[in-house]
């Protein structure tokens, strides 16, 4: 079998990275998340992370070459089929990922966009707290972890994400709508979108998750 792409797309807090874990569980993928990628290096305090967390803070996208160049080093170190979660963010990045396609043969599956609105959105990032352990995500009000601070999963520590703060929150769904979001329509004219109401259950989003995948698999 070839091994399959899938893309995740879906503003900030739309559960793409919650729904890239259920379907690591079920299916026989791995997710790359270029958010996570990017913060890890901020841990490492390598000169990529340092570089990269003024635009993260700030609301911004990284610049196309780093994130282009952190994803072609992924893409060529994996055999498994791959989600890609929070890539492409533009369209250049999406033009690139096609020509990384070309490179290696291989092509994009299947797009599934998780659309959510904004004042929702808002509501799931300005309260949201993430594992350092295993990166599930809590809510301070919606899903309160059962111990303060901990995760119910893993026992890591929880935290607010640094780019989770108003100002940022607020770039970050602007930067949504005028870069991201018109890959709705180019995705849709290749003929591999499908759209999934993200206000709902996370196991609801998830079936409809799993429809779509056991459909092309
Ligand atoms: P995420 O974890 O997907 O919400 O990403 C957090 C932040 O990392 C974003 O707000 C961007 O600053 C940066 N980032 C993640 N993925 C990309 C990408 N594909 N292109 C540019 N910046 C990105």
């Amino acid at each position: 079998m070839n091994r399959m792409y899938l893309i995740l797309l879906g503003a900030p807090g739309s559960g793409k990275g919650t729904q890239s874990k259920l379907i690591v569980e079920k299916y026989p993928f791995i997710q790359i998340s270029t958010g996570d990628i990017l913060r890890e290096e901020i841990t490492k305090k390598s000169s990529l992370g340092i570089e990269a967390k003024k635009f993260m803070d700030g609301g911004k996208l990284v610049p196309d070459e780093l994130i282009i160049m952190i994803l072609k080093k992924k893409l060529l170190n994996t055999e498994k089929h791959i989600i890609l979660d929070g890539f492409p963010r533009n369209l250049s990045q999406a033009n690139a990922l096609d020509e990384m396609m070309n490179e290696i043969g291989g092509s994009i599956n299947s797009v599934i966009n998780i659309s959510v609105e904004d004042s929702i959105l808002e509501e799931r990032l300005s309260g949201r707290l993430v594992c350092k352990g295993c990166g599930t995500s809590f809510h301070k009000l919606f899903l309160i972890p059962i111990k303060d601070g901990i995760c119910d999963k893993c026992g890591g520590d929880l935290y607010q994400r640094s780019d989770d703060l108003p100002e940022s929150i607020k770039q970050r769904l602007i930067v949504y709508h005028q870069s991201t979001k018109p890959l709705i329509d180019f995705y849709d004219a290749k003929g591999l979108l499908s759209n999934v109401d993200g206000d709902k259950e996370v196991n609801d989003i998830f079936k409809s998750i799993t429809s779509i995948i056991d459909g092309r698999i």
